[in-house]
């Protein structure tokens, strides 16, 4: 069966993705008043991070970890078989990943950033630099860590809010072409693919840039690296949105995708709906040189810091990556907010991509200047009169100078998540709704101002307040509008 599309259309002509799974196990949510959510937004120091899940309703602050599992994922974790070494649950997994990512060995991790510590530690030197389409956060780090340098090399136009652009993921292949001219290719430690590059939100590459990127590599016998975190919905977009590959089933789509990486890393948090992570390759030399820092750093080669539940589930869910059903769930949900909120006139990243709704905090909020935190900002009113609670990607994330002055951000976003199959179509028109609200009512919200700054990581533990009592005058107004109504 082909394009098992999740939208489908009414009678009346109205196209809405629709739910192609049955809930049946559930989780209660509390939709506090409004004095509740602000409050509660006060004691967690307007950083929603620190919330409490108690005081969340819709909780769209990431799809790490938070996607729905399948009854049949569910079931397989009872079948575990408990092994220091040489379990059962291991074989499954080694399978499923041969099957699906069409690599030979598996090196298995407790999540993915303990895969980038892997191949970090294994192939980049002091000194050697490493472009990529765009850096994810703990990727950057582990690469500096061992004294490489992140060169992102995305097109001039990738980071535009507004673009109808089906490949904003995509490599810049003259820009990858003046890499190697300008450092040599002894200097280039990899080149790093990830795909739907999720800080520029959730933006896929093509099978084609691929092709070229992998062509440049072999020329210059360089190891392509795959970041297959969001590769499910990535395939899913180059189904949509690449012509040749409009007929194509999913699973061949993964399987040329990984064919092009000589290995491909993962976070199982994203990628099959579990815990974990891990590598694969068909490199016996490339396995030899991972393999003793697995041990190392990870526990012994046949579950790599994941308990045997997890590994039978992970296996599972890889071979549900490659239906339709799963993959597009998430992505058709965000083009449907995306949509509703782009024709409202709400500044959001189109074209629509994966893992969530990126907000641009600057368009909607252009008299909060980025020293006041307008990302941060939108995501502490949103909450205020919502209880959604998304993450901020803005200047907050980012860290100070040596003189103690503030890095802007290349973009303030307020970003919403979808985990796959956990919300539902009113949850969410709730969703686009409020944030249709906030956008008319936008003048009432202020900036944010630090009352305790942590040195390091300071968007995680940090704590702030308003400038001034906007969080008063936005609460009056939401009850002048909606009355009783939550
Ligand atoms: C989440 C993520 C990681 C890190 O994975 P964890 O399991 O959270 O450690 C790495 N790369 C990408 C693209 C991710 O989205």
């Amino acid at each position: 069966m082909t394009n098992q599309n999740n939208v489908i259309k009414f009678y009346s002509g109205e196209q809405i993705p629709v739910e192609l799974h049955k809930v049946r196990m559930v989780q209660k949510l509390f939709l506090k008043p409004i004095e509740e959510r602000k409050a509660a937004m006060e004691e967690a120091g307007f950083n929603t991070f620190l919330l409490s899940t108690k005081d969340v309703f819709l909780d769209m602050l990431t799809d790490s970890g938070t996607n729905a599992m399948s009854d049949n994922q569910i079931s397989s974790m009872l079948q575990a078989d408990d092994a220091y070494a040489g379990s059962q649950s291991f074989y499954r997994m080694e399978k499923a990943l041969r099957e699906v990512f069409g690599k030979h060995y598996v090196l298995p991790a407790h999540q993915g950033r303990a895969a980038e510590n892997i191949v970090s530690q294994a192939f980049i030197k002091k000194g050697e630099v490493i472009p990529m389409n765009y850096h994810f956060t703990t990727t950057k780090e582990h690469m500096e860590l061992n004294g490489g340098k992140v060169l992102e090399i995305y097109a001039d136009d990738a980071l535009q809010i507004k673009s109808d652009k089906p490949f904003k993921g995509n490599i810049d292949i003259d820009k990858l072409k003046d890499v190697f001219s300008t450092y040599g290719k002894e200097k280039v430690a990899f080149v790093r693919m990830e795909a739907s590059t999720n800080l520029i939100g959730g933006q896929p590459f093509s099978m084609q840039n691929m092709r070229d990127v992998k062509k440049i590599c072999e020329e210059n016998e360089t190891m392509m690296v795959l970041d297959a975190s969001l590769i499910g919905e990535n395939a899913w977009f180059i189904k949509q949105r690449e012509e040749e590959f409009k007929n194509a089933e999913i699973k061949d789509i993964l399987l040329e995708m990984c064919s092009y990486a000589d290995l491909v890393y993962f976070s199982s948090r994203k990628v099959s709906s579990t815990r974990g992570g891990g590598i694969v390759t068909n490199s016996k030399d490339l396995y030899m040189k991972m393999r003793d820092l697995l041990v190392l750093y990870e526990g012994f080669l046949t579950y790599g810091g994941m308990s045997v539940r997890e590994i039978e589930a992970m296996a599972v869910g890889l071979n549900e990556t490659c239906d339709e059903t799963v993959i597009s769930q998430s992505p058709s949900f965000i083009a449907y907010a995306v949509n509703e909120l782009d024709a409202a006139g709400v500044p959001v990243i189109t074209p629509p991509g994966a893992l969530g709704c990126h907000i641009d905090a600057m368009g909607f909020l252009p008299h909060v200047p980025q020293t006041d935190y307008p990302a941060g900002a939108l995501a502490t009113a949103l909450f205020i009169i919502s209880g959604i609670r998304g993450m901020e990607r803005g200047t907050i994330s980012s860290v100070r100078d040596e003189n103690g002055d503030d890095i802007p951000a290349d973009v303030e976003l307020l970003r919403l998540a979808f985990p796959r199959r956990v919300f539902t179509l009113s949850q969410t028109k709730f969703v686009i709704d409020r944030v249709k609200w906030l956008y008319e009512n936008r003048e009432l919200v202020g900036g944010l101002e630090w009352v305790e700054e942590p040195p390091l990581l300071r968007f995680f533990m940090g704590r702030l307040k308003a400038k001034g009592d906007w969080p008063e005058k936005l609460m009056a107004k939401f009850k002048e509008d909606f009355g009783e109504s939550l």
